[in-house]
């Protein structure tokens, strides 16, 4: 099935959720699907051949515990395979076009936009207050916005209050500052192990948090996407903004992880 959490407006570029390459995620996460190695064209022709195994009845394992099978062959990339193939020959999309635009969120747009927003804040007062209270207007300032980040709602993570983003229904994350979502955040083990155990979650991504902090799970939907303000690191007074934004991670604006203090900084 389609994700009807994702207007149809959007439906032309859908492949780029499903079928985009992967970077590695922590090993924590190793239950999670294998990772792609092999780039978008590629895997949508891959996807097609395939889809005789899709016919074969399902295979017996050695262990009993339930999981997903969605690489071989991907049902989603099949779909998108002939989704792709169906707006394409209707010429409602032209293929060199998708793959500019997958390309641009891929390689050009990405959390390091985020990042310079989270250095602003960091570093202007007042930007931060605009940035909490009208998020939309202060990322524009930057001259950030756009398709999947209209409505943004930014939460800052303090010492005693830890927020944290997922979609338990889907991906939906906002494009404009952090590109596209790792694999680790579509994967159904995140999407509902946020909820359930959110510390848990943290831990495993090297974030034990103590009982004294409040934790915050912030479940983004099509209407409203969440960019976490990371608590700045101790000894970063002396940086300059773009220093500063070299440290900001994506996951720290996904909530997963704090921003580290740079080795220079702790060595003073
Ligand atoms: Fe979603």
């Amino acid at each position: 099935m389609l994700d009807t959490h994702t207007p149809l407006l959007y439906l032309p570029f859908w492949p780029a959720l499903v079928a985009r390459r992967e970077p590695p995620w922590p090993a924590k996460f190793s239950l999670l699907e294998p990772m792609m190695t092999t780039n978008r064209r590629d895997f949508l022709t891959g996807a097609a051949s395939m889809a005789g195994a899709a016919m074969t009845p399902p295979h017996e394992h050695g262990h009993s515990y339930d999981h997903e099978h969605q690489a071989v062959p991907s049902d989603p990339a099949l779909r998108v395979k002939a989704l792709e193939s169906l707006l394409v020959e209707k010429g409602l999309v032209d293929r060199s076009a998708l793959d500019t635009l997958i390309d641009a969120y891929e390689t050009k747009i990405g959390p390091r936009n985020g990042a310079r927003v989270v250095a602003r804040a960091w570093s202007d007062p007042a930007y931060k207050q605009r940035l909490l209270t009208n998020a939309d207007a202060a990322i524009a300032e930057l001259g950030y916005g756009g398709m999947q980040g209209e409505h943004m709602v930014v939460l800052e993570n303090t010492p005693k209050v830890h927020n944290l983003v997922v979609c338990t229904l889907c991906s939906c994350y906002p494009w404009p500052v952090l590109g596209l979502p790792p694999v680790w955040y579509k994967s159904a083990p995140y999407r509902s192990r946020a909820v359930i155990d959110p510390r848990g979650v943290l831990r495993e991504f090297g974030l034990p948090l103590s009982d004294q902090v409040e934790v915050r799970v912030w479940d983004s939907t099509a209407e409203i996407r969440y960019l976490i303000l990371p608590e700045r690191p101790a000894g970063t007074e002396h940086l300059t903004e773009d220093e500063l934004a070299a440290l900001v991670t994506r996951d720290s604006m996904i909530g997963v992880t704090n921003v580290s203090s740079p080795a220079k900084a702790d060595t003073k």
